[in-house]
């Protein structure tokens, strides 16, 4: 088996659970683009889970999600504000824009990756005439990019704020499942009930599917989004591979388990980098991931030594997975204390 890293939790396998679901489903004929009993199962247990009756469409990656999501929202002169370290700002090669035909984002400075109901007003009321964008929606991350988290209180004060102001909310939920584990609340309490209209709920980072779930809580926003994952490419026609993990790991809680325990790591690697004085913990560490800053003498140092980490935002990222073990932090610790030996 190849070294685990900290550059991401996408570099992170499957969790076996969702293989076997995967192979259990690759049994003989079903019929295909999601008319299966895996696509079923799935979308009821995510009904469950968030209480309510949503509308569930899979699509292949967490980008296709947000676009699709945003495109389908928006009208080709709407515009979303979102924070300026936005997934779909800086990494996404401007898919919204693309979906969304025009589509623009409206991004906003603000410490720990967070909007707040005061930045999403200023920003709103920039511009409302003909000559520019249209406001629409706006789009938060949870997990942030920075890895904090909203808290109940924040995420209902937005919802607050974006309902005042007629617009829509959109949530990049690719680390969903990390803040709901570290938020220990019901799944609806940081979704529709604080006013959420459309998540984005990603399977891949958390090991538990090729596929990544866009909901619409409300669905009347949802209409002929059908047409619209087909013509982007994204109606899978073996979609039940893609569904069958998704149902698996709903129903045995293994999502929620992988979620806190990869939270688990990255509270074990802050609390051990925190003794090391050249070390400056840049962010609340909130859900999987640890940005530091290191001496930059230490960072080639140990990429030298094999480790990979991307440095992003002024300083490292260092992110645990659903499958980081104990002994990967030990050894990561050990020789950082090497350097500071040296
Ligand atoms: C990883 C990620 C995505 C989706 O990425 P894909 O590689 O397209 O699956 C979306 N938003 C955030 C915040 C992410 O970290």
């Amino acid at each position: 088996m190849t070294q685990r890293q900290f550059a991401s939790d996408t570099w992170a396998s499957l969790h076996p659970e969702a293989l076997q679901a995967m192979q259990a489903a690759n049994d003989g004929h079903s019929s295909a683009y999601g008319d299966d009993p895996w696509t079923a199962r799935a979308v009821r247990q995510l009904r469950d889970l968030f209480e309510t009756d949503c509308e569930v469409y899979f699509v292949a990656t967490g980008t296709a999600a947000n676009a699709l999501a945003l495109a389908g929202i928006c009208q080709s002169y709407h515009s979303v504000i979102c924070h300026a370290d936005a997934h779909i700002q800086t990494d996404e090669c401007g898919a919204p824009e693309y979906a969304g035909k025009g589509i623009k984002l409206m991004t906003v400075r603000a410490p720990d990756g967070k909007l707040t109901p005061a930045t999403i007003r200023e920003t709103a009321a920039r511009r409302r005439d003909v000559h520019s964008h249209k406001p629409h929606a706006v789009s938060i991350s949870q997990a942030t990019e920075v890895g904090t988290l909203y808290s109940v209180d924040e995420l209902q004060a937005i919802g607050a704020t974006v309902k005042e102001l007629q617009l829509l909310l959109h949530v990049d939920g690719a680390r969903f499942a990390n803040a709901l584990a570290t938020l220990n609340v019901p799944a609806k309490a940081i979704s529709w009930q604080a006013g959420v209209d459309v998540l984005c709920f990603g399977g891949a980072k958390n090991g538990v599917s090729l596929a990544d779930a866009i909901i619409f809580f409300n669905r009347s926003l949802a209409a002929d989004f059908e047409y619209r994952r087909k013509q982007a490419g994204h109606l899978v026609s073996k979609m039940r591979l893609l569904t069958a993990p998704w149902a698996a790991l709903l129903e045995s809680g293994v999502w929620l388990d992988n979620a806190r325990h990869a939270n688990r790591m990255a509270r074990v690697l802050e609390s051990e980098l925190r003794d090391f004085p050249e070390i400056r913990i840049l962010y609340p560490v909130q859900a999987n991931a640890v940005f530091v800053k290191m001496p930059e003498a230490w960072n080639h140092a140990l990429h030298e030594r094999g480790w990979h980490f991307y440095t992003i935002a002024d300083g490292e990222r260092l992110m645990c997975s659903w499958d980081t073990q104990p002994e990967d932090v030990a050894a990561f610790v050990r020789d950082v204390r090497g350097l500071a030996r040296d």
